[in-house]
Protein backbone atom coordinates (compact mmCIF):
# COMPACT_ATOMS: atom_id res chain seq x y z
CA UNK A 1 0.00 0.00 0.00
CA UNK A 2 2.33 2.56 1.01
CA UNK A 3 5.38 1.88 0.52
CA UNK A 4 7.71 4.32 -1.12
CA UNK A 5 10.85 3.98 -3.57
CA UNK A 6 13.55 5.76 -5.02
CA UNK A 7 14.69 3.84 -7.77
CA UNK A 8 18.28 5.70 -8.84
CA UNK A 9 16.69 9.22 -8.88
CA UNK A 10 18.77 12.16 -9.99
CA UNK A 11 17.39 15.62 -10.28
CA UNK A 12 19.10 18.75 -11.80
CA UNK A 13 17.93 22.15 -11.68
CA UNK A 14 19.68 23.62 -15.28
CA UNK A 15 23.21 22.09 -14.65
CA UNK A 16 23.13 21.85 -11.06
CA UNK A 17 22.17 18.55 -9.54
CA UNK A 18 20.58 18.48 -6.38
CA UNK A 19 19.47 14.58 -5.84
CA UNK A 20 22.28 11.83 -7.11
CA UNK A 21 21.63 8.32 -7.50
CA UNK A 22 19.37 8.53 -4.92
CA UNK A 23 18.41 4.54 -3.81
CA UNK A 24 16.00 4.17 -0.97
CA UNK A 25 13.39 1.68 -0.06
CA UNK A 26 10.52 2.37 2.67
CA UNK A 27 8.35 0.13 4.18
CA UNK A 28 4.72 0.56 4.28
CA UNK A 29 3.71 1.76 7.36
CA UNK A 30 6.81 3.12 8.51
CA UNK A 31 7.87 6.68 9.93
CA UNK A 32 11.44 7.43 8.20
CA UNK A 33 13.26 10.98 8.83
CA UNK A 34 15.02 12.97 6.32
CA UNK A 35 17.53 14.70 7.99
CA UNK A 36 20.33 16.74 6.50
CA UNK A 37 21.91 20.52 6.57
CA UNK A 38 19.85 23.55 4.74
CA UNK A 39 19.97 23.37 0.85
CA UNK A 40 20.93 19.06 1.05
CA UNK A 41 17.96 18.43 -0.90
CA UNK A 42 14.98 17.08 1.63
CA UNK A 43 12.40 19.50 0.33
CA UNK A 44 13.28 18.29 -2.89
CA UNK A 45 13.01 14.60 -2.81
CA UNK A 46 9.20 15.21 -1.35
CA UNK A 47 8.59 17.30 -3.45
CA UNK A 48 9.57 14.73 -6.31
CA UNK A 49 7.82 12.17 -3.94
CA UNK A 50 4.38 14.33 -4.63
CA UNK A 51 4.98 14.55 -7.68
CA UNK A 52 5.03 18.21 -7.81
CA UNK A 53 9.04 18.02 -9.05
CA UNK A 54 9.26 15.90 -12.06
CA UNK A 55 12.75 13.53 -11.87
CA UNK A 56 15.59 14.25 -14.29
CA UNK A 57 16.53 9.96 -14.40
CA UNK A 58 15.02 7.23 -12.03
CA UNK A 59 11.64 6.34 -10.96
CA UNK A 60 9.55 7.32 -8.07
CA UNK A 61 7.35 4.89 -6.44
CA UNK A 62 4.14 4.94 -4.52
CA UNK A 63 2.48 1.40 -3.44
CA UNK A 64 4.61 0.30 -6.64
CA UNK A 65 3.18 2.95 -9.07
CA UNK A 66 5.54 4.85 -10.57
CA UNK A 67 4.27 8.74 -8.98
CA UNK A 68 4.76 10.23 -12.70
CA UNK A 69 2.39 7.79 -13.77
CA UNK A 70 -0.52 9.00 -12.03
CA UNK A 71 -3.06 11.85 -12.00
CA UNK A 72 -2.63 14.04 -9.24
CA UNK A 73 -5.68 12.74 -8.03
CA UNK A 74 -4.51 9.26 -8.18
CA UNK A 75 -1.32 10.25 -6.20
CA UNK A 76 -2.56 8.82 -1.97
CA UNK A 77 -0.36 11.35 -0.44
CA UNK A 78 -0.94 14.65 1.47
CA UNK A 79 1.62 16.73 2.72
CA UNK A 80 2.30 19.22 5.84
CA UNK A 81 4.24 21.90 5.38
CA UNK A 82 6.26 24.61 8.05
CA UNK A 83 3.78 27.89 6.18
CA UNK A 84 0.61 25.72 6.17
CA UNK A 85 -1.51 28.05 5.19
CA UNK A 86 -4.59 28.01 6.70
CA UNK A 87 -7.88 29.82 5.23
CA UNK A 88 -7.82 33.16 7.74
CA UNK A 89 -11.97 33.35 6.75
CA UNK A 90 -13.17 29.50 7.27
CA UNK A 91 -13.86 28.32 10.58
CA UNK A 92 -11.61 24.81 11.74
CA UNK A 93 -14.51 22.70 10.59
CA UNK A 94 -14.25 23.99 7.29
CA UNK A 95 -10.53 24.22 6.75
CA UNK A 96 -10.22 20.77 7.83
CA UNK A 97 -13.46 19.61 5.25
CA UNK A 98 -11.16 21.79 2.63
CA UNK A 99 -8.90 18.62 2.09
CA UNK A 100 -12.05 16.55 0.77
CA UNK A 101 -12.82 19.08 -1.77
CA UNK A 102 -12.25 16.58 -4.38
CA UNK A 103 -13.16 13.42 -2.56
CA UNK A 104 -17.19 13.85 -4.06
CA UNK A 105 -17.98 12.40 -0.75
CA UNK A 106 -21.38 13.24 0.23
CA UNK A 107 -21.99 15.86 3.01
CA UNK A 108 -22.48 13.31 5.80
CA UNK A 109 -19.49 11.01 5.24
CA UNK A 110 -17.44 14.73 5.15
CA UNK A 111 -18.67 15.48 8.83
CA UNK A 112 -18.09 11.94 9.82
CA UNK A 113 -14.12 12.09 8.36
CA UNK A 114 -13.60 15.60 9.78
CA UNK A 115 -15.20 14.55 12.84
CA UNK A 116 -12.86 11.63 13.19
CA UNK A 117 -9.83 13.50 12.57
CA UNK A 118 -10.40 16.40 14.64
CA UNK A 119 -11.06 14.16 17.65
CA UNK A 120 -7.78 11.68 16.94
CA UNK A 121 -6.11 15.66 16.55
CA UNK A 122 -7.87 16.98 19.95
CA UNK A 123 -9.51 19.75 17.99
CA UNK A 124 -13.23 19.01 18.38
CA UNK A 125 -13.72 22.02 20.76
CA UNK A 126 -12.69 24.59 18.45
CA UNK A 127 -14.27 23.24 15.60
CA UNK A 128 -16.30 26.59 14.86
CA UNK A 129 -12.77 28.72 15.61
CA UNK A 130 -11.35 30.77 12.87
CA UNK A 131 -7.47 30.35 12.59
CA UNK A 132 -6.87 33.68 14.35
CA UNK A 133 -8.64 32.62 17.67
CA UNK A 134 -5.97 29.21 17.86
CA UNK A 135 -2.80 29.55 19.42
CA UNK A 136 0.57 28.72 17.03
CA UNK A 137 0.14 24.23 18.04
CA UNK A 138 -3.62 24.55 17.39
CA UNK A 139 -3.62 26.23 14.21
CA UNK A 140 -0.59 23.13 13.21
CA UNK A 141 -2.68 20.54 14.34
CA UNK A 142 -5.37 21.85 11.92
CA UNK A 143 -3.00 21.55 9.17
CA UNK A 144 -2.33 17.78 9.99
CA UNK A 145 -5.93 17.88 10.22
CA UNK A 146 -6.86 19.03 6.71
CA UNK A 147 -4.39 16.47 5.40
CA UNK A 148 -5.07 13.19 7.46
CA UNK A 149 -9.05 13.88 6.96
CA UNK A 150 -8.45 12.07 3.74
CA UNK A 151 -6.86 9.14 5.14
CA UNK A 152 -3.70 8.91 2.74
CA UNK A 153 -1.33 6.15 2.38
CA UNK A 154 1.27 8.30 2.52
CA UNK A 155 2.07 11.02 4.72
CA UNK A 156 4.85 13.65 3.55
CA UNK A 157 5.70 16.26 6.32
CA UNK A 158 8.20 19.91 5.73
CA UNK A 159 10.19 20.79 8.76
CA UNK A 160 6.17 21.00 10.38
CA UNK A 161 7.46 22.51 13.62
CA UNK A 162 9.60 25.17 12.79
CA UNK A 163 7.86 27.68 13.42
CA UNK A 164 6.66 26.51 17.44
CA UNK A 165 8.67 27.30 20.42
CA UNK A 166 10.80 24.82 21.76
CA UNK A 167 8.46 22.89 24.29
CA UNK A 168 5.48 22.49 21.86
CA UNK A 169 7.71 21.03 19.32
CA UNK A 170 8.62 18.58 21.95
CA UNK A 171 4.83 18.42 22.91
CA UNK A 172 3.47 18.28 19.03
CA UNK A 173 6.32 15.59 18.18
CA UNK A 174 5.03 13.15 20.56
CA UNK A 175 1.61 13.69 19.11
CA UNK A 176 2.71 13.13 15.78
CA UNK A 177 4.66 9.74 16.56
CA UNK A 178 1.20 8.68 18.12
CA UNK A 179 -0.76 9.36 15.32
CA UNK A 180 0.80 8.11 12.83
CA UNK A 181 1.01 4.71 14.81
CA UNK A 182 -2.60 4.58 15.00
CA UNK A 183 -3.70 5.72 11.44
CA UNK A 184 -0.78 3.21 10.78
CA UNK A 185 0.24 5.57 7.97
CA UNK A 186 3.53 5.71 5.86
CA UNK A 187 5.04 8.86 6.68
CA UNK A 188 8.45 10.79 5.89
CA UNK A 189 9.38 13.61 8.16
CA UNK A 190 11.48 15.45 7.38
CA UNK A 191 13.66 17.89 9.42
CA UNK A 192 17.18 19.27 9.97
CA UNK A 193 17.05 18.89 13.42
CA UNK A 194 18.84 16.13 14.14
CA UNK A 195 17.51 15.02 17.53
CA UNK A 196 14.15 15.27 16.25
CA UNK A 197 15.08 12.45 14.02
CA UNK A 198 16.35 10.65 16.92
CA UNK A 199 13.56 10.92 18.48
CA UNK A 200 10.54 9.78 16.55
CA UNK A 201 12.21 7.33 13.39
CA UNK A 202 12.13 3.75 12.81
CA UNK A 203 14.55 4.72 10.47
CA UNK A 204 16.71 8.12 9.80
CA UNK A 205 17.49 8.68 5.95
CA UNK A 206 20.92 11.09 6.59
CA UNK A 207 21.43 13.19 3.56
CA UNK A 208 24.02 15.20 2.78
CA UNK A 209 25.07 16.80 -1.35
CA UNK A 210 21.84 15.57 -2.56
CA UNK A 211 23.26 11.78 -1.26
CA UNK A 212 22.06 9.42 1.34
CA UNK A 213 25.19 9.33 3.89
CA UNK A 214 23.37 6.43 5.60
CA UNK A 215 19.81 4.52 6.14
CA UNK A 216 19.04 2.99 9.65
CA UNK A 217 18.04 3.25 12.69
CA UNK A 218 18.46 5.23 15.28
CA UNK A 219 20.70 3.13 16.99
CA UNK A 220 22.33 2.01 13.65
CA UNK A 221 23.63 5.54 13.09
CA UNK A 222 24.16 6.31 16.40
CA UNK A 223 26.49 3.30 17.20
CA UNK A 224 27.69 2.53 13.68
CA UNK A 225 28.00 5.84 11.63
CA UNK A 226 28.89 4.89 8.14
CA UNK A 227 30.99 7.90 7.76
CA UNK A 228 32.64 11.13 9.20
CA UNK A 229 29.95 13.16 8.28
CA UNK A 230 27.34 11.26 9.77
CA UNK A 231 29.18 10.69 12.87
CA UNK A 232 29.68 14.69 13.07
CA UNK A 233 26.03 14.93 12.60
CA UNK A 234 24.69 12.80 14.85
CA UNK A 235 27.08 13.64 17.40
CA UNK A 236 28.08 9.75 17.77
CA UNK A 237 30.80 9.23 20.70
CA UNK A 238 34.28 9.09 19.00
P1 LIG B 1 16.50 21.43 1.86
O1 LIG B 1 15.03 21.22 1.90
O2 LIG B 1 17.28 20.25 2.32
O3 LIG B 1 16.92 22.67 2.59
P2 LIG B 1 16.05 21.84 -0.97
O4 LIG B 1 15.57 20.56 -1.47
O5 LIG B 1 15.06 22.93 -0.74
O6 LIG B 1 16.94 21.63 0.34
O7 LIG B 1 17.13 22.41 -2.01
C1 LIG B 1 18.21 21.64 -2.47
C2 LIG B 1 19.02 22.47 -3.46
O8 LIG B 1 18.25 22.67 -4.63
C3 LIG B 1 19.38 23.85 -2.94
O9 LIG B 1 20.67 24.17 -3.39
C4 LIG B 1 18.34 24.73 -3.59
O10 LIG B 1 18.84 26.03 -3.77
C5 LIG B 1 18.10 24.04 -4.92
N1 LIG B 1 16.75 24.25 -5.44
C6 LIG B 1 15.60 23.85 -4.85
N2 LIG B 1 14.53 24.15 -5.61
C7 LIG B 1 15.02 24.74 -6.73
C8 LIG B 1 14.43 25.30 -7.93
N3 LIG B 1 13.11 25.26 -8.12
N4 LIG B 1 15.26 25.83 -8.84
C9 LIG B 1 16.59 25.84 -8.65
N5 LIG B 1 17.22 25.35 -7.57
C10 LIG B 1 16.44 24.80 -6.61
MG1 LIG C 1 13.54 22.30 2.89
Amino acid sequence: MGSVRFEQVTKRFGSVEVIRNMELSIEDGELVVFVGPSGCGKSTMLRLLAGLESVSEGRVYIGGRDVHMLEPKERDIAMVFQNYALYPHMTVRQNIAFGLKLSGLSKPDIERAVAEASSLLGLKELLDRKPRELSGGQRQRVAMGRAIVRKPQVFLMDEPLSNLDAKLRNHMRVEIRKLQQRLSTTMIYVTHDQVEAMTMADRIAIIDGGEVQQFGTPQEVYHRPANIFVADFIGSPA
